[in-house]
């Protein structure tokens, strides 16, 4: 069997090997049978085989009978209307609510991650939402009933990774679609490539986790090969998804000056100068409560880098002031969306471009 994980980064429980209990939907893309009843799952770059009776790496896809059931499908452990804006996507429907739905586990075992007690847990130990009972709690229909009741524009798959419930943002993204509501996946990106162009039909925008340039720190602090995320980005601007990048700033890990400028010149060589790239500040979490949070001058040194280097949008997350999240014109350089926090302040965006001097601002805007 390939784990490739680190077990030490496990929230509790007894991991990936288990036997679990809760009943799920059959997997019926992306696997394929292996001699003794194993099965080999191809969601994401771990190809994790398994036996009869135990878990994936991801703690999420059980195979019981030489069948891979997703046992988190239509069993979610947080939905929240949610600010756009906190994904985040600034490029996207800017001041509308989004439907965001996260179930348990997750691919990636980061150190830092902020969402660990789910990420990280297995999934009969995560309290699924209390009105969400019988064999699917929640539907894809029901999500997106739930979204078009509250006349919310959006769904975001988020807080945990999307591409371990796969099936259920699949088939709930499919809905929505037919609805007329768009579909937001907010991802570390950790996924192999036919699934992702199979999403990626119903995908309208997705904030990407680039964690670094380092395949190094990338192996040791989340579990996983660098490169994948790099070509997924570049399938996922094939296929015509509107893309945000996230680079969380970890102080003495990924914040040398050389490898953010490696991350932006890596950005405007792959996805291009309009890519919106939001350096995060990183609070202490999870295995990396020893460090202090990024001081906010790294960020702006960051900033200032990707700038130098010529991406024309560029953001700083988690700190508010300053005009940080606010979106100006590249050629008149006046405000265009002014932002405090996850609040739209002023908004001078027109059919699309500048209100000012009529430049396009690419995004996803109606
Ligand atoms: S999705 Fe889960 S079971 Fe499938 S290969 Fe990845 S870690 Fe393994």
């Amino acid at each position: 069997m390939r784990w490739a994980r680190d077990r030490s980064s496990s929230a509790g429980g007894l991991g990936p090997g288990r036997r679990v209990g809760l009943p799920g939907a059959p997997q019926r893309h992306h696997v394929a049978k292996r001699p003794g009843g194993a099965v080999q799952c191809d969601l994401c770059p771990r190809h994790c085989v398994i036996p009869e009776g135990q878990a994936g790496d991801c703690r999420v896809r059980i195979n019981r009978g030489g069948v891979l059931y997703a046992v988190t499908y239509g069993r979610p452990c947080a939905i929240h209307l949610d600010p756009v804006e906190k994904k985040p996507m600034f490029h996207f429907l800017p001041g509308t609510s989004i439907l965001s739905v996260a179930t348990a586990g997750c691919n990636l075992h980061c150190k830092n991650c902020q969402n660990w007690s789910i990420s990280q847990a297995d999934p009969e130990t995560v309290r699924v939402l209390s009105w969400t009972q019988g064999e699917y709690g929640v539907s894809p229909k029901r999500l997106v009933n739930l979204a078009a009741a509250r006349q919310v524009p959006s769904i975001a798959y988020t807080y945990t990774d999307p591409n371990i419930f796969y099936e259920y943002a699949y088939d709930t993204a499919r809905f929505a679609h037919a609805s007329g509501i768009k579909n937001v996946t907010v991802t570390a990106g950790y996924i192999e490539e036919k699934p992702l162009r199979r999403l990626a039909r119903y995908v309208d925008g997705s904030n990407v986790d680039i964690k670094t340039m380092n395949p190094r720190f990338f192996e040791e602090n989340c579990g996983g090969q660098l490169h994948y995320v790099l070509d997924g980005l570049v399938v996922a601007r094939q296929e015509g998804i509107w893309i945000e990048v996230t680079n969380l700033v970890i102080p003495t890990m990924n914040d040398d000056p050389a490898e953010t400028k490696k991350l932006c010149q890596w950005v405007l060589k792959y996805l291009g100068p309009d890519t919106p790239l939001h350096f995060s500040r990183f609070y202490p979490h999870h295995q990396l409560r020893n460090l202090p949070s990024t001081p906010v001058e790294t960020l702006i040194r960051a900033r200032d880098i990707a700038r130098d280097v010529g991406l024309h949008f560029v953001y700083i997350g988690n700190v508010q002031g300053r005009d940080f999240e606010s979106t100006f014109c590249p050629t008149c350089g006046k405000k265009v969306i002014g932002r405090v926090g996850y609040t739209i302040t002023v908004n001078n965006l027109k059919d699309g471009k500048c209100g000012f001097c009529g430049h396009p601002i690419p995004g996803v805007w109606k």
